[in-house]
């Protein structure tokens, strides 16, 4: 039973290239399927979340980081009584869009698109790949995906202005998305930050103690989980806490949504997309708590001296192979250079390097630009 503000996959607004009903699935299942086998998915695995150089086996990389999203989001979407199918295929296809290196390569990479007067946005890019670079069907370029899923590739995080980009004119900018992709940019951070707390304790960079002295919820929830289990590993009692941050988090964003939505008096999806705001949305309690987890992740993890290294070996590689590319467009594969006939040359070899997978980059850097001056790999740490 969908609520009525859910999108109803029989009101789609359809695929660009109509297609005959699948006997077993419907639209939005077909989408998520899509996307689960795309090249652009796959290559996820290969992408880094937070660690360039992989401390352990056991870290999330973007693939790993999606799928926990995807889970995520099934609960709450299916909480809230909204269209599972829809916010699933939205969870998987979310970073769909993300150059290697994580946010250093992003960086580096919209830096010298900059340089010509360009940009990199990862969601502009996740709409590139899945209606233009993917090609598996012979009908048809890309995944031609129904309108839904596109719109919520392009609104899920931000808004983007009909004057800044004409392009996107029928995706409805003036509109709300619906609470399926509302839901994505929550979803993720609930996933991240309890992840990156999980991976940064594992990587021996965020101490438990450390933790609790700057993180409230966490001291809270591991007072609590002391006084049940006083006599467990420290790492268990760890486990428990994020577990129960996730699930504070979570079920915040379920209750709290459900409270604005009766408190506006929505009831169907046009009003949803006529609302002047957004309506997924922590509680203000909540949001000061998940702020207090990101500002203790941005100065302590993300920004820590440990991973300085790696992030700006990660932007020097970005950088030099885009330049040497712009300065020798005959060592592009061929299928770029014949791009490069359509578009300007620095979109052709952003969109190249936005492809590729972590070691691939490192791969290209070694072989064009030398392997010189790379920092040494870390030791493994010793996380049982
Ligand atoms: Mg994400």
């Amino acid at each position: 039973m969908l609520a009525g503000y859910a999108v109803q996959v029989e009101q789609s607004r359809g695929r660009r290239f109509p297609e005959p009903a699948h006997p077993y699935r419907n639209d939005f299942q077909r989408d998520r399927d899509r996307v689960i086998h795309a090249r652009a998915f796959r290559r996820l695995e290969a992408k880094t979340q937070v660690f360039t150089r992989r401390y352990s086996d056991h870290f999330r990389n973007r693939l790993t980081h999606t799928i926990e999203v995807a889970q995520i989001t099934r609960t709450v979407a299916g909480a809230l009584q909204l269209n599972v199918d829809l916010a699933e295929a939205l969870a998987l296809v979310h970073d769909i869009g993300h150059p290697p290196f994580g946010h250093a390569g992003e960086k580096a990479l919209d830096a010298a698109m900059r340089a010509h007067g360009l940009r990199f946005d990862h969601n502009l890019h996740a709409l590139r790949i899945v209606e233009d670079f993917e090609q598996r069907y012979a009908a048809f370029r890309g995944l031609n995906l129904t309108f839904e899923v596109r719109e919520g590739i392009i609104k899920h995080s931000r808004d983007y202005s009909a004057a800044d980009h004409p392009e996107l004119a029928e995706y409805l900018l003036e509109q709300r998305p619906p609470l399926e992709a509302q839901l994505i940019d929550l979803t993720d951070e609930v996933g991240y930050n309890t992840a990156d707390l999980d991976d940064g304790y594992e990587a021996h960079l965020l101490p438990i103690e450390q933790i609790r002295d700057s993180v409230p919820i966490f001291d809270r929830f591991l007072r609590e989980v002391e006084e049940l289990y006083p006599n467990v590993a420290d790492k268990l009692k760890f486990n428990e806490t994020v577990k129960r941050i996730l699930n504070r988090l979570a079920d915040d964003l379920i209750h709290n949504t459900q409270r604005r939505l009766k408190d506006e008096k929505i009831e169907t999806l046009g009003e949803v997309r006529e609302h002047r705001a957004r309506l997924a949305a922590f509680s203000p309690e909540v949001s000061i708590e998940r702020q207090q987890i990101k500002d203790f992740l941005y100065s302590n993890l993300y920004y820590s001296p440990s991973l300085a290294e790696e992030k700006i070996d990660a932007e020097r590689v970005v950088t030099d192979l885009f330049s040497f590319w712009m300065q020798t467009p005959a060592a592009l594969p061929q299928p770029y250079r014949e791009k490069s006939d359509e578009e300007s040359l620095p979109r052709v070899i952003c969109d190249y390097i936005a492809g590729m997978t972590d070691h691939f980059i490192v791969e290209q850097y070694e072989k064009y630009c030398g392997s010189k001056e790379f920092s040494p790999q870390r030791t493994r740490g010793n996380t049982g």
